[in-house]
């Protein structure tokens, strides 16, 4: 099993903090990133707590795929028909700064390559 944190997505987890959630099922969670960085800015995450991508282990191959099509369903709930970007940021050199695993589900705009 992966080591499980707490952090501030834990919170939104257990609904202690608000959040603008767009679904929600047994697995995982999708809410708005409280800080966008396109029109579209959406959160998809595990209610495991899994730290980082490079934690998560053969076991978790279901729920890892689970949350590769809840971003596709997602995406398609908020109508980004024109296409979007998934990103995951994985550790220091990631950039990642909230230590549960998170999908970013990014749209509403055209996105450049290579990232910053
Ligand atoms: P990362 O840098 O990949 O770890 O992404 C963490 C993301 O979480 C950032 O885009 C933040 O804007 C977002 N974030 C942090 N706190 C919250 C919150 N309370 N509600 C929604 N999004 C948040």
């Amino acid at each position: 099993m992966s080591e499980a944190t707490e952090t501030i997505f834990s919170k939104i987890i257990r609904k202690e903090i608000p959040a603008d959630i767009v679904y929600e099922d047994n697995l995982c969670l999708a809410f708005r990133d409280i800080a966008p960085q396109a029109p579209v800015h959406i959160l998809v995450i595990p209610k495991q707590a899994i730290a980082k991508l490079s934690d998560a282990e053969s076991q978790d191959h279901a729920l890892m795929g689970h949350l590769l099509l809840t971003a596709k369903r997602v995406a398609e709930q908020e109508g980004l028909t024109n296409g979007y970007r998934v990103v995951i940021n994985t550790g220091e050199d990631g950039g990642q700064t909230v230590y549960h695993l998170h999908l970013h589900i990014l749209g509403g705009r055209h996105m450049a390559w290579p990232p910053g």
